[in-house]
């Protein structure tokens, strides 16, 4: 079977604004031409029918590189990250940021920053990479919230508050496992006025790297569909990363999602750094996840640039053999295209009020 048989593939998260921004020594990419380092750019994704994603903006320690490329053999528990200065986070995430609006602009049409679930579905019928512009992790933003208005107005239709370490609206979870991802306190006051203004703006509230308790504060505040864009199932990968049974049937009962990750430490039931493992691992999962949210609650949120992937799939150019996977498993033509593309459809949709 070809490519061009499945449908585009809609992915909740990756990293590769990271990787062009700051790419690990010896590694220097452009989105423009294939690299034989890390998951995606333009070519690769239009073998692998990678339709569009949340393209991230993580603002990376002023030194050192993210903890996630240093997660050591389990079982372990890392202390959070340290906070970043704001000053820092604000100019490191208009830097980023910047990246993906110049790509927009010398993609001679090829990909475009969407601000609307139409602007996607228009991107998908058109073969034109659908791109959000996404924060993991709101250090740029002050306890006033006006950043987050300008950057809303700049592009902005989704954010996690925070990424695995503190900040002044709450406490990302650590790395850890086996361990429940209940670590730790809840939002902040600001953390709290942030959930409203995100739903008065109409952004996207991610609640991966989220503490459980942080989880429940948005549960309980938002008025949107609840979102994990890149989280697994707890019950079979027990890392503080993935989701308990009682928050999939939050996020069920919400209307909301959970995107596939495919890092092997959050896939693995043994937790361990090790990318051979065979499909059926990612399959499994996400049987899991649409036994307990249903098949209209669950996408892909790949992680591609941000995660040690299966290599089975390799980078953004494996994803048909995941979907062979899944239609060898069972799932039909048209599951298969709610896994891919259609529930993030719908769950944006909700959410930005269209
Ligand atoms: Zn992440």
């Amino acid at each position: 079977m070809t490519t061009a048989a499945w449908p585009l593939i809609f992915d909740g998260h990756n990293d590769v604004i990271l990787e062009l921004y700051r790419p690990q020594p010896g590694k220097e990419r452009d989105f423009f031409h294939p690299s034989p380092h890390g998951h995606l750019d333009l070519p690769r994704a239009r073998v692998g029918g990678f339709g569009g994603g949340f393209f991230a903006v993580y603002v990376p320690p002023p030194t050192s590189s993210p903890t996630v490329d240093r997660l050591p053999e389990p079982p372990y528990h890392l202390p959070l990250p340290p906070a970043l200065d704001p000053t820092y986070a604000l100019r490191t995430t208009l830097a980023m940021a910047a990246r993906l609006f110049r790509i927009e602009a010398e993609s001679q049409g090829a990909l475009r920053v969407c601000r609307t679930a139409g602007d996607i579905a228009d991107c998908l019928a058109n073969n034109i990479i659908a791109a959000i512009f996404h924060i993991e992790g709101a250090e740029a933003i002050g306890p006033d919230l006006d950043e987050l208005e300008v950057l809303y107005q700049a592009g902005l239709r989704s954010l996690g508050p925070v990424w695995s370490r503190p900040n002044i609206f709450g406490y990302g979870v650590p790395f850890a496992f086996p361990a429940s991802p209940d670590i730790g306190p809840g939002l902040t006051e600001a953390g709290k006025a942030l959930v409203k203004a995100c739903n008065r703006l109409r952004i996207m509230i991610d609640l991966s790297h989220l503490n459980e308790a942080g989880f429940w504060d948005v549960a309980r505040l938002s008025d949107a569909p609840l979102v994990a864009t890149h989280s697994n199932a707890h019950a079979i990968c027990p890392s503080s990363r993935n989701l308990t049974d009682r928050q999939l049937d939050a996020i069920r009962d919400s209307g909301g999602m959970v995107g596939l990750n495919f890092g092997v430490t959050f896939l693995r039931p043994d937790g361990k750094r090790d990318a051979t493992m065979p499909l059926s691992v990612m399959v499994q999962q996400i049987s899991y996840l649409v036994e307990r949210l249903g098949i209209d609650h669950v996408g892909f949120g790949s992680d591609f640039d941000g995660a040690l992937i299966p290599k089975e799939i390799g980078d953004v150019r494996g994803l048909p053999r995941l979907l062979q996977a899944l239609t060898d498993a069972g799932f039909t033509s048209a599951e298969i295209r709610k896994l891919a593309y259609e529930n993030w459809l719908r769950v944006l949709r909700l959410t930005w009020g269209e």
